[in-house]
């Protein structure tokens, strides 16, 4: 497995690869987890390269969130990805992805602004900004982003859409522990107490999905259900419940199948985003 920390030998690694050959490609901040292997997994079972990087990009933090604290593990990642055959994996400095500061941006400026961008204004364009670059170095045939961050995957498809991309997006289905929480690397910040408060996030999204499939379709109605199930979790704090189109983003007053419940809560001072499709996400593991 070849390690580059250099943006222009990554790129020369890539556009050395056999034209034929299709490389898959696994942006991820590091401390990985099974979430992330799963992606590895489906770009191991279709392409005959798989790159992955791992870099915590400092463009999509804001200023009093954990950039600093965020997990770092590079040498256990680098032995978990050896072990999923991945043959490539790029780990760039700041200074390497951002060498004479930021000044170009990409803005996918609409959906930046929604779920998680309206609470963490200059997330979304720091994704965007850093996945472009990313792209721009790999070059790769396909790019597989997780469901978990569906807001991430609906700027990225758009992005891809907008700048005419040459590059497929592949979306792998949320990774939970048994209690149905969603893997994330933040979930290392969890105290035992928080880590008990937590497992409720996925339950008001089970509970949300069993109203829908016993016929309710008002969304008002539906968010009630999971919002007083959030709420009578002493150890949660929410921040947004809400019923979206998984493209646009924007609310919608009657859930269709497909329609996406999304959710964000603090957990001490630990923020989690959890999601589901109704009728179309399987939660039914609790
Ligand atoms: P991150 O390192 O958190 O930026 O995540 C890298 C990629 O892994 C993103 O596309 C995430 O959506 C995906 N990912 C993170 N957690 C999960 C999970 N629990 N299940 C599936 N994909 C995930």
């Amino acid at each position: 497995m070849q390690v580059l920390e250099d943006p222009y030998q990554f790129q020369a690694y890539c556009a050395s690869l056999d034209a034929s050959h299709a490389l898959g490609f696994i942006p991820t901040m590091g401390a990985i987890h099974e979430g992330h292997l799963s992606l590895v997994r489906a770009s191991r079972r279709q392409d005959e390269v798989t790159a992955v990087s791992i870099f915590v990009n400092p463009t999509q933090f804001g200023p009093s969130e954990d950039l600093a604290n965020y997990p770092r593990h590079l040498e256990q990642d680098l032995a978990l990805l050896e072990k999923e055959g991945v043959q490539v994996v790029f780990t760039p400095t700041p200074e390497g992805m951002y060498p004479n500061g930021v000044a170009t941006f990409v803005d996918v400026a609409d959906l930046g602004q929604r779920l998680c961008g309206a609470s963490r204004p200059g997330h979304f364009r720091g994704v965007a900004t850093v996945v472009f670059k990313l792209f721009q170095l790999a070059a790769p045939t396909r790019a597989y982003f997780g469901q978990k961050d569906a807001a991430q995957v609906a700027v990225v498809r758009r992005m891809i859409h907008d700048l005419f991309l040459p590059v497929e997006l592949v979306v792998g289905p949320i990774v939970r522990e048994r209690d149905g929480l969603a893997l994330s690397s933040r979930n290392a910040y969890l105290s035992p107490a928080e880590r008990h408060s937590a497992r409720i996030i996925s339950r008001a999204l089970r509970i949300i999905g069993e109203a829908f499939d016993s016929g309710e379709r008002s969304t008002p109605r539906l968010l009630m259900k999971g919002t007083e199930v959030i709420e009578n979790e002493p150890g949660l704090r929410l921040d947004y419940l809400t019923a979206v189109d998984g493209d646009t983003l924007l609310p919608v007053a009657e859930a269709v199948p497909g329609t996406l419940i999304a959710v964000a809560a603090l957990v001490g001072s630990t923020r989690l985003i959890d999601n589901a499709r109704v009728d179309h996400d399987d939660l039914y593991l609790l």
